[in-house]
C-alpha cells in the first residue's frame, strides 16, 4: 500500500487535531480534516479526538455528522480516544442529570465510565502491553474514560491497575474496524497503536 495515498480524516470538531494531523504525517500518510459529511466522504479511515465530548457531541449533530459516521464505521476503520472513545461507545455510564448529556454514536457495544479516572489533576502517564500491537508503549491519560462493561463482540487489547484506584480498569479494545482507546496515542513519540490502527485500511 502507498501510505501517502491513503487519507486519514481527523473529526475536527473541537480537541486534539492538530497532535493527530502531525502523528498521520509522521505515519507517511495524507491527513483530512473532517468537518462535513462531504468531507467524510474522501476519507479511508476516520479519528475520533480526545477532547470535550459534549462539545463534540453538539458539534457532530449541528453538522450532520451523527448518521454520516456510523455509516461510515460499517465500511472503513474508526479510531476514537478518550473523548473519541466515550463518542464510540453504545452506553455512557454516571451522566449526571443536570449536565449537558452526550449522545454516543454506539460503533461498539461497551459502556464506559466517562472521567472515570477523576479529574484533571489525576491525568497520569503509565506503560501499556496491549494484545496485538505490543510492550512498553507510553499511554497518556487526560480525564480519561475507561470500559466498563465490554459486549462479546468486543476484543479487549489491553487493561490496566494503579495505584490510584482498586482492580483492573480496560482502557483499549476493538470490534472489527473499530478501535478505541482510553489515552492519546497521539501524544507521545511512539505511533505504534496509530499505526495499527491505519493498517485496517483496506489496500
Ligand atoms: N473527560 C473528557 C470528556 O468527557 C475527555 C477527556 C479527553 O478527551 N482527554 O469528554
Amino acid at each position: 500500500m502507498r501510505r501517502g495515498s491513503k487519507m486519514i480524516g481527523v473529526l475536527d470538531l473541537q480537541g486534539a487535531v492538530p497532535e493527530h494531523l502531525a502523528a498521520i504525517k509522521k505515519l507517511g500518510y495524507a491527513g483530512l480534516p473532517v468537518k462535513t459529511p462531504a468531507d467524510l466522504d474522501k476519507a479511508d479511515a476516520l479519528i475520533i479526538p480526545g477532547g470535550e465530548s459534549t462539545a463534540i457531541s453538539r458539534l457532530m449533530r449541528e453538522n450532520a455528522l451523527f448518521k454520516p459516521i456510523r455509516d461510515f464505521s460499517r465500511k472503513r476503520p474508526v479510531l476514537g480516544t478518550c473523548a473519541g472513545l466515550i463518542l464510540c461507545a453504545s452506553e455512557i455510564l454516571g451522566q449526571n442529570e443536570d449536565a449537558q448529556k452526550v449522545a454516543p454514536l454506539g460503533l461498539l457495544d461497551c459502556a464506559v465510565s466517562r472521567n472515570g479516572f477523576g479529574r484533571q489533576a489525576n491525568s497520569f502517564e503509565t506503560m501499556l502491553s496491549m494484545d496485538g500491537i505490543g510492550d512498553d508503549i507510553p499511554a497518556v491519560f487526560i480525564r480519561a474514560p475507561y470500559i466498563e462493561r465490554a459486549g462479546p463482540s468486543v476484543k479487549v487489547l489491553a487493561r490496566i491497575s494503579h495505584a490510584g484506584f482498586h482492580g483492573v480498569r480496560i482502557v483499549a479494545a476493538e470490534c472489527g474496524n473499530v478501535l478505541v482507546t482510553s489515552f492519546h496515542p497521539e501524544l507521545t513519540g511512539d505511533l505504534r497503536v496509530m499505526d495499527y490502527f491505519c493498517s485496517k485500511i483496506p489496500r
